[in-house]
């Protein structure tokens, strides 16, 4: 437009100066080649100003030409053009007959100088073959219409719109009520005017309703041409445009989140995996699968309620298994482990509960709590654990060790339950392969047994320690002493041998122990040679922990050199069980002892099991009839029996016999007849310190 009107603007001056210098309106050769040069322009005409055609292009008949002030359809916008001579006037479309189209009129007044409308030039637009602003395919589609409107009188000059009946929509104004709505919603959405949107060039867009349709309509208003351009849009169909939009989106968004959800689920899943994982491996023994430790004490609410069901622990322990790792390496110990637990598995009950405690220790937690039944139970676990075992074509004979206590009676916690029952299995163990059922003085053993490893791991430091001798007689006279340690504990007080010997042995203090024995009777019994000038043998006895340490010998030698007392006076007392741990080290160590001068003498004979036959291969030169038999030699016939089997042996065997714990006349009678003469017991002498024993030996001469 702004164009056309630069346009009318060159040709109005040339109009205005051809009449000011030739005082004549007339067509000018320019006018052909300005038609020539844009074929959007259907026409061009000069027009006086009241409204005759002076000159039109394509040679049409001026006289038959309409005045156009006058004809109804042009006469408003004329007289508008006339009114504002600066400005280009757009006119109402309408249908041009010469050339067949429908156009948009244009109209410029020309003036001269001094402000006097002398003529006006009429062009127009074709709407078909104009620029792309008159396009018909300037709406988007059947739910778009886009009105171009002149705003002075309400006509619209374009319509971009799906099957618009041209003649009825273009010779018709918009109907006053479009604006007065137009009004009205710009109050509303923007609470402006329509007065006001004409001095703006904002698009505004609000709802309509239109004929009962529902639209969206956007305006804006064209101050130069003074043209409104209104766009309505079906709102139905931006609804459904929104609703595809957001569908997709919402697609989208779900796809999404549910991608993400699978992510987080699998991350999840995998992490729960990892995490039953860790919990089963704390939970667990890695060797035999079975819970362990921290499973029981994650469990053991299920067991300790607060109705105090009974239930009973069994704590298993597998005798001697720390030689099998030792002699056949952890690898053959581990296949060894996990047939033991699946035997101990496979005897339960289903309700029960099995626990690796680690190491050679097992635990059952049953429901039977019936003392007789349990340890009928624990009996048969125990003979089905001792049942040969095969691995890798190694055969292995094991034995186990239960303690058992009850809850709620053996104590309401855990620690207290799992404590009785190793208390238990600690008296067991004493004997092997047996099973015992808690006793509240099992406890109080124990509890002595602990102050006792306490106590003497300083005793040899402390000197708590000290030896006694107990003479053995013949005919009267004294042949030999036996060395007796004695402990005597601020604490504990006095604590017998029998005690402490034990467990000096299970916690590995026995060598040292053995050698302050050795030590202090060797220079001891020097001294009473010396103080005496009488020589006898000093017995020792040697315990099997003693045996096994590997220096033992070399050791005893050494001392027995610097205490200057000859080998052959010497003794060592052995126990039988010596033989139950390996005959092939111990025999050959007892050769060299023997071949070394000292002897040998076998302590407590007769209530261990060793056949006759080891008697044999073995350099014994005496043997001990236990205290036990002669106790009750007077009355017991086996015992009676025993007592002339052993002195047979000897005699047979050509090994010297020893009584020890003779307390009476008639016991010494009987042994006497039997054919035995040699004594030890509180009948002749108790055990004595040093001084005492050489007041005793200077007493007797
Ligand atoms: P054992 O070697 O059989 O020692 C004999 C025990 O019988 C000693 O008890 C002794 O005091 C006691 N006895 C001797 N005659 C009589 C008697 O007529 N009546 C009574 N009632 N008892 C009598 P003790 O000294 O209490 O020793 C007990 C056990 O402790 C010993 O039995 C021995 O196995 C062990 N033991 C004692 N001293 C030592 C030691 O220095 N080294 C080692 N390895 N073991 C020792
Ligand atoms: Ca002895
Ligand atoms: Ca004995």
């Amino acid at each position: 437009m702004t164009s056309q009107e630069i346009m009318l603007n060159i040709l109005g001056s040339q109009v205005i100066q051809n009449i000011e210098e030739s005082n004549e309106i007339k067509y000018l050769p320019i006018f052909d080649n300005l038609l020539e040069n844009n074929p959007s322009i259907p026409a061009l005409a000069l027009l006086r100003p009241d409204g005759n055609f002076i000159y039109i292009s394509n040679n049409a008949d001026i006289s038959k030409l309409p005045n156009l002030l006058k004809l109804e359809a042009s006469g408003a916008s004329f007289q508008h053009a006339l009114d504002n001579p600066n400005k280009m006037v757009l006119g109402r479309t309408y249908y041009f007959k010469p050339i067949g189209e429908w156009v948009i009129p244009i109209r410029k007044a020309i003036s001269t100088s001094n402000g006097q409308i002398k003529a006006v030039l009429a062009n127009g637009f074709r709407l078909k073959t104009s620029s792309d602003l008159f396009n018909n395919g300037l709406h988007m589609g059947d739910y778009n219409d886009i009105e171009i409107i002149r705003d002075f009188d309400d006509y619209p000059l374009h319509i971009s719109a799906e099957n618009v009946n041209q003649k009825s929509r273009y010779n018709k104004q918009i109907p006053q009520e479009i604006f007065k709505q137009i009004n009205m919603a710009l109050q509303k959405v923007y609470n402006t005017t329509l007065d006001e949107a004409r001095h703006s060039k904002d698009i505004y867009t609000f709802h309509l309703d239109i004929n009962g349709k529902e639209v969206i309509t956007s305006i804006r208003y064209d101050n130069r041409y003074e043209l409104w351009t209104m766009s309505h849009t079906k709102h139905a169909v931006i609804t459904k445009a929104i609703i595809n939009t957001v569908t997709i989106y919402i697609t989208i968004l779900i796809t999404f989140l549910l991608v993400l959800f699978f992510i987080f689920r699998y991350i999840a899943n995998a992490e729960e995996a990892k995490r039953q994982e860790l919990l089963y491996q704390a939970n667990h023994d890695t060797l035999t699968k079975l819970p362990n430790r921290n499973y029981l004490i994650n469990n053991i609410h299920h067991w300790i309620d607060q109705k105090s069901t009974p239930f009973s622990v069994l704590y298993i322990y597998i005798d001697n298994f720390k030689n099998v790792n030792d002699s056949f390496g952890h690898h053959i110990g581990d296949l060894l482990m996990q047939e033991i637990a699946i035997r101990i598995c496979d005897f339960v009950h289903k309700e029960s509960l099995v626990i690796h405690m680690g190491g050679d220790e097992f635990i059952i937690l049953s429901r039977e709590i019936v003392h007789h039944e349990l340890n009928i139970c624990a009996n048969q676990l125990i003979a089905k654990l001792s049942e040969p075992y095969k691995v890798e074509d190694i055969s292995f004979n094991l034995s186990a060790s239960i303690g058992i206590s009850r809850y709620p009676e053996d104590g309401i916690n855990l620690d207290n339950i799992l404590r009785a029952a190793d208390i238990a299995m600690h008296q067991s163990k004493k004997q092997k392969n047996t099973a015992s059922v808690f006793q509240s003085e099992m406890q109080d053993s124990y509890l002595y047994r602990v102050n006792i490893e306490q106590e003497l791991k300083n005793a040899i430091k402390n000197q708590e320690l000290h030896m006694v001798y107990q003479p053995q007689l013949q005919d009267g006279k004294i042949i030999g002493v036996e060395a007796l340690v004695r402990w005597i504990n601020p604490k504990l007080g006095f604590v017998g041998p029998d005690s402490f010997i034990p467990v000096a042995e299970s916690s590995g203090m026995m060598p040292p122990l053995g050698e302050y024995i050795t030590n202090t009777s060797l220079s001891e019994i020097k001294e009473v040679f010396d103080a005496t000038n009488t020589e006898f043998i000093l017995s020792i006895n040697i315990s099997l922990k003693q045996f096994i340490y590997r220096e033992f010998l070399s050791r005893l030698v050494l001392a027995i050199k610097a205490s200057g007392i000859n080998e052959n006076q010497i003794k060592l007392e052995i126990t039988e069980n010596l033989f139950i741990e390996d005959f092939d080290h111990i025999v050959p160590l007892l050769n060299k002892i023997h071949d070394l001068g000292m002897k040998i003498s076998l302590d407590d004979f007769g209530t261990g099991y060793s056949s006759l036959n080891i008697l044999r291969f073995l350099p014994v030169d005496e043997l001990k009839i236990d205290k036990s038999f002669i106790d009750d030699i007077l009355t017991d016939l086996s015992a009676q029996k025993m007592v002339r089997n052993i002195i047979d042996i000897c005699t047979n065997q050509n090994l010297q016999v020893i009584a020890e714990g003779v307390e009476t006349e008639p016991q010494l009678t009987m042994l006497t007849d039997y054919g035995c003469d040699r004594f030890q017991g509180y009948l002749f002498a108790k055990p004595m310190k040093k001084d005492d024993l050489i007041a005793f030996i200077k007493s007797s001469k």
